[in-house]
């Protein structure tokens, strides 16, 4: 067994090439395959993902990267972390895995959140007092026979014992922290690693993203003890240690003074950790995992950049290797596979086959020279310059327009002359009732665009059904009884995908899929230019709809922020920059909308807080740039013209302050499940703009009860006063169904006007 791990990457995507995991899954839950279906197909993506990273060159493959729904939530279950009301339904393993992950009837699902400042969502296991560890499923062993089986050595990964409990919700009130178990928890690790070594496995792979993120004192000790006694045990793999999406700041010196072999690190997102580590003694006798090739985003790496960085850092370590910088969970898994995107765009791409191939050609350099892979290293210099000054990357045009931009872009009258001017324009009831945007997509609306797509369906018929669709949403809420309306947004498949389609500087791709959660899959847009709007977008739509109606049709966008938090962006330049150009783009939509004569624009932003960087240190820049940028998009119109944004959470934290200066005369909020509790930590800041709580959970298919919407507005009437407050849903209506979509918003136009006739 070699000692070195020489060229690696930290984890691979598990989806499957064309998403088969997916296919099998949903075939598995509609109860249309049995247990032994669903788990061949995984064993054969299993397979096919370890030996074509083994047959790609790198010197050590991932283990263990496999997972049925979220590799958090499989940790939870190695340690035996499953919650009484899981065990209690008495499934078998499997489907009590799939009932903490989705729920049953009788039973809720655990919380799914973002991990990371990234856009996958894993589980968040619950961890109690009574909570009792235990190596309860050896699935990590198993994993690792069956790749020696198919003679591919691998290394397994598990999600490490800190960021574990980190991650984790304490299930009891009280001063209890999942944290206080770590003890017991390192005896369960202890004994996976005992198991695994008995499995012949030589090394093992940690991970504790945690550490990029802020943590005190108590938190950084712990970690420090946890990773002496693990590296203490004497029956163990060596263990390799990763801290990716940011800089490890004090973790770092902590974890290269602890018994393990070996320290990941992620140079792509945090470049600064070379100096870091040049101040770090003790890594003469490890080894050094060098993550080289951002493993989340799709640009082919400067490898002759990376190299220099290798040599600087063999200055201090004991030997280097060369990886990623996190899992490629984050990217596609195949450039070859695209046929859409222009050749001369991909040529510049990187997807997970690729960055395999890129670490594996930096490996080879580091230990045969150069030379070896010289050819490699050209083409890599080539590409790299060719996208520098590619045609389509600049647009002097949009330079030339940022750069004349002044301070009174950003900037609005006064609320209360806007406020005067909108009430005079719009005259709306008191408590007025609006949506978030979407109104159900219908199988034959998802037809009907995917007919366009393919040539099957002509412009013309296309736009006649879109517009049938419209006048159906309008009728709808004429005969409901709503106050503003929305056309329903039936033209889009997503809601920055379809933008970006319309926005020069973007590609899509035909099958660059990435898992969001479980099934869930996303094909984020790939930003590689100068962005600008070629033409008006959404305003024909927006136009027709307003035509239909006499009261106001709110126009729908998607803000800057948003776009950029769900595309791969540009990294060639900061991202301020790039959500400034977007603004832009947004803000002739916008201004173009108004003359059209739609006098709501609403600007989606459910994104914001998902941007905002691990450190509290960084916040500001990023926050500043986020409300500039929003700003900008929404400040070029007259102030009769009501602007509107929408967050999908209510957990506002850091960001409350930012959703002040966004300075929207109306924000709707999701607020349904956390019983309008927002509204007195948005009172605390001094928010005195137009708020729509939500009051309908769109996340579940129940109708509410006209009482108990009648209820949440008089219990948001005691914190906001009724010419603030707004009657909304949570969120969008896409996923749901017309049915159960038609008694809500009766429900909830009802409520509104029960509630306004006892006041
Ligand atoms: N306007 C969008 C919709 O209604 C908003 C979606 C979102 O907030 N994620 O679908
Ligand atoms: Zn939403």
């Amino acid at each position: 067994m070699t000692s070195t791990i020489g060229s690696t990457v930290l984890g691979y995507p598990r989806i499957g090439p064309n998403r088969e995991l997916k296919r099998a899954l949903e075939r598995y839950w509609a109860s249309r395959s049995s247990e032994a279906e669903l788990r061949a197909v995984a064993r054969e993506l299993r397979a096919d993902a370890w030996r074509s990273l083994a047959a790609a060159g790198l010197d050590s493959v991932p283990g263990n990267t496999f997972s049925f729904y979220d590799h958090v939530l499989d940790t939870a279950v190695t340690v035996g972390a499953v919650p009484r009301r899981f065990t209690d339904l008495g499934l078998s393993p499997l489907d009590t895995y799939f009932a903490m992950a989705r729920g049953v009837a009788s039973t809720s699902p655990l919380e799914m959140t973002k991990w990371f400042d990234t856009n996958y969502h894993y589980l968040v296991p619950e961890i109690g007092p009574g909570t009792r560890f235990s190596l309860a499923d050896l699935t990590p062993v198993e994993q690792y026979r069956e790749a020696t089986e198919l003679g591919v050595t691998t290394r397994p990964v598990l999600v490490g014992p800190l960021t574990f409990l980190l991650l984790s919700k304490p299930d009891a009130a009280g001063s209890f922290r999942p944290l206080d178990k770590l003890g017991e928890l390192l005896d369960v690790y202890a004994e996976l690693l005992r198991e695994l070594h008995r499995a012949d496995a030589g090394w093992v792979q940690l991970d504790e993203p945690a550490f990029a993120a802020d943590r005190s004192q108590a938190e950084l000790a712990a970690l420090g003890e946890a990773y002496r006694t693990l590296g203490e045990l004497t029956e163990r793999p060596n263990i390799l240690v990763t801290g990716y999406y940011g800089n490890l700041g004090d973790a770092l010196p902590m974890l290269a003074s602890s018994p393990v072999e070996s320290l990941g690190v992620d140079l792509v997102t945090a470049p600064s950790t070379v100096d870091a580590l040049s101040a770090c003694r003790n890594l003469r006798d490890k080894t050094l995992v060098a993550g080289l090739v951002d493993g989340r985003n799709i640009w082919r790496t400067d490898l002759d950049k990376a190299l220099t960085t290798a040599a600087t850092l063999l200055g201090f370590a004991g030997e280097v290797a060369v990886s990623t910088s996190c899992s490629l969970l984050h990217v596609p898994y195949d450039v070859e596979s695209e046929t859409r995107i222009d050749r001369h765009v991909t040529s510049w791409l990187a997807f997970a086959a690729q960055k395999v191939r890129e670490v594996v050609v930096l490996g080879r350099a580091l230990r045969e020279g150069r030379d070896v892979v010289a050819d490699e290293l050209t083409e890599a210099r080539e590409a790299v310059a060719d996208r520098a000054t590619a045609e389509g990357v600049r647009d002097h045009r949009v330079h030339a327009r940022l750069a004349s931009l002044r301070p009174e872009h950003t900037r609005r009258s006064d609320y209360a002359v806007r406020r005067r001017a909108q009430q005079k324009s719009l005259r709306l009831p008191p408590l007025p009732t609006t949506t978030i945007g979407s109104f159900p997509q219908t199988t034959d609306v998802r037809k009907a665009r995917a007919a366009l797509r393919k040539g099957e369906l002509d412009e013309a018929t296309y736009t006649q059904r879109m517009r049938d669709e419209i006048e159906r949403v309008i009728r709808l809420q004429e005969r409901l009884g709503l106050d503003v309306l929305v056309h329903g947004e039936p033209e889009r498949n997503d809601m920055v995908q379809y933008f970006s389609e319309h926005l020069t500087g973007f590609a899509a791709t035909d099958n660059g899929w990435v898992q969001s959660y479980g099934s869930r899959c996303v094909r984020p847009p790939i930003l590689f230019g100068d962005v600008s709007r070629p033409e008006p977008i959404t305003v024909e739509w927006a136009r027709f709809a307003q035509e239909l109606t006499d009261k106001p049709v709110k126009g729908m966008l998607t803000g800057p922020v948003t776009i950029l938090a769900w595309s791969f962006v540009r990294d060639d330049q900061p991202l301020g920059d790039t959500a400034r150009q977007v603004a832009l783009a947004i803000r002739d939509e916008v201004r173009d909308l108004e003359a059209a004569g739609i006098r709501v624009v609403q600007v989606d932003e459910p994104a914001l807080r998902e941007l905002l960087p691990l450190r509290a240190a960084r916040h500001k820049a990023y926050l500043d740039w986020a409300v500039e940028a929003f700003r900008l998009a929404t400040s070029g119109v007259a102030d009769a013209t009501q602007i509107h944004t929408h967050l999908c959470y209510s957990e506002f934290g850091d960001v409350i302050n930012a959703i002040v200066a966004l300075d929207a005369d109306v924000t709707s909020i999701e607020a349904a499940r956390s019983r309008m509790e927002v509204l007195d930590d948005l009172n605390a800041v001094g928010f005195d703009r137009g708020v729509g709580p939500g009051v309908y959970d769109i996340h579940s298919p129940r109708v509410p009860e006209q009482a108990e919407v009648a209820d949440l507005v008089r219990a948001a009437l005691r914190a906001v006063p009724e010419d603030r407050l707004w009657v909304n849903p949570d969120c969008g209506l896409k996923t749901r169904g017309y049915a159960e979509v038609d008694a809500a918003l009766a429900n909830l136009v009802d409520a509104t006007a029960a509630v306004r006739s006892s006041r």
